[in-house]
């Protein structure tokens, strides 16, 4: 299939999500007592890939900088946080309301006047908060209301000072979080896409004033080299310069970074430049300095940021998209194909790194197949599979996007060696079993 035909493709969303169901990375939440209106669960493979896609990123990101050291903050915060940034005043969609079938919708996301649903009179737009109300303790009273945090940033702000002083880090520096965040969106939809409950990988880059712009250009590519490794295609991601009366209310500049998912070009990611709105308002609403000390020039200063932000969920989703393939597939028979779904994950994301099947269920297979097993596990995230047929096997395989299996036959118990079959060439080598090891691990970091 050419990547072109992905676009606007609902028959390929359903495919994906039907896979990401029937394979274990993504079923529908709840779903024994008729599920939970897109809520989803990770399953045994998606959790891996999630848990690889954010792995990756904090080793890029945290590990592999001088300058950046992470935070894991509390989800519920004190409420005065949401009123110093703005989100409890500003953080709202405008929403409307059909008077006949009373379906609302985000007034800014349908055109015309009308219900989209069954052509009623709608209601003016009335601006909805987004942020999820909890009581804190047993009294349902104003006084104990919180908030489930609606980003992740805020918390970067509020700790600005400690993480400062304590990881002794000199501006330029940045603060990075995982975390889940909560929304409660008006229309949630397409799959993992837009979710009331979602994780996102978050930095906020402390800058001097002066150097924003360039700041800015250089998170632009940083973030461009991590779509590459995610192996998301350059022709599938395109810059949205966000105009002004359309950026959040703390924004200088903002480019949203669009994806071209199967059911529409989409935002995946965000930088935003916040200018030093946030620290400038917690230092206001707190009474507390939370001014920067250069220890040279004994500057005092407010630092402005730079904030480049990350969806792990779209991540996830996007690189599904992306490593989605149909193809034609050779049989055992002599010139005969079948066709094969494979989803060519990058090797470094692929949930399972290697496969090991033993060609039939026979215990003098198993005896040879199960230590070699054993001995992989320990070095890479590894399957064991001995039902059904070996072509069944690898095409489940190539649907799961293992990079490698390895076959082992009845030559094995004379020649000890065994079949790797590499998943987007199909191509077997024959390899000792005691080369295998090295074998994949060279395999794997190609
Ligand atoms: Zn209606």
């Amino acid at each position: 299939m050419k990547k072109e035909e992905k676009k606007n493709d609902s028959d390929l969303m359903d495919k994906i999500v039907s896979l990401c169901k029937r394979r274990g990375f993504i079923f529908p939440g709840s779903e024994i007592y008729g599920g939970m209106a897109n809520s989803w669960d990770y399953g045994p493979l998606g959790v891996e890939l999630k848990n690889n896609v954010k792995q990756g990123w904090w080793k890029k990101f945290v590990h592999s900088r001088t300058d950046m050291v992470g935070i894991d903050a509390a989800l519920i915060m004190n409420p005065k946080v949401w009123e110093a940034s703005g989100h409890l005043k500003n953080f709202t969609d405008p929403l409307v309301e059909c008077k006949k079938c009373h379906e609302r919708f985000r007034a800014d996301k349908i055109s015309g006047d009308k219900c989209p649903a069954c052509g009623g009179e709608l209601t003016t737009a009335k601006q909805f908060n987004l942020m999820f109300k909890t009581f804190i303790g047993p009294a349902e009273e104003s006084a104990n209301v919180a908030y489930f945090r609606p980003e992740t940033a805020q918390a970067m702000f509020v700790d600005f000072k400690q993480v400062a002083e304590t990881s002794r880090k000199r501006i330029p520096f940045g603060i990075a979080q995982i975390g889940k965040a909560f929304r409660n969106e008006i229309t949630p939809g397409n799959f993992i896409f837009r979710t009331r409950e979602f994780e996102q990988m978050e930095i906020e880059y402390f800058i001097r004033e002066k150097d924003w712009e360039k700041t800015f250009e250089y998170w632009h590519e940083e973030m461009y080299k991590w779509m590459g490794e995610l192996g998301l295609k350059k022709e599938h991601l395109h810059d949205l310069e966000v105009p002004e009366k359309e950026r959040a209310h703390y924004s200088k500049r903002t480019i949203d970074i669009e994806y071209d998912f199967p059911f529409g070009t989409d935002e995946l990611y965000g930088l935003a430049y916040r200018t030093d709105f946030d620290l400038g308002n917690h230092a206001k609403s707190s009474g507390q300095s939370l001014e920067y000390l250069d220890p040279e020039t004994q500057e005092k200063f407010i630092p402005h940021v730079i904030e480049p932000t990350f969806g792990v969920d779209r991540s996830v989703l996007a690189v599904l998209c992306e490593s989605y393939n149909e193809e034609e597939a050779p049989t055992s028979e002599e010139g005969k194909t079948e066709p094969r779904v494979v989803l060519k994950f990058p090797k470094w994301l692929a949930p399972i790194k290697v496969a090991i099947l033993p060609l039939s269920k026979k215990e003098e297979l198993a005896k040879v197949a199960r230590p070699i097993y054993e001995d992989l596990v320990k070095n890479f995230a590894c399957e064991y599979d001995e039902t059904q047929s070996i072509g069944k096997r690898y095409r489940r395989q190539d649907e799961i996007g293992t990079p490698y299996c390895v076959t082992v036959d009845f030559e094995t118990l004379e020649d000890k060696a065994v079949t790797v079959r590499d998943r987007d060439t199909m191509k077997q080598e024959r390899i000792k079993i005691e080369e295998l090891i090295n074998y994949l691990k060279k395999k794997l970091e190609e």
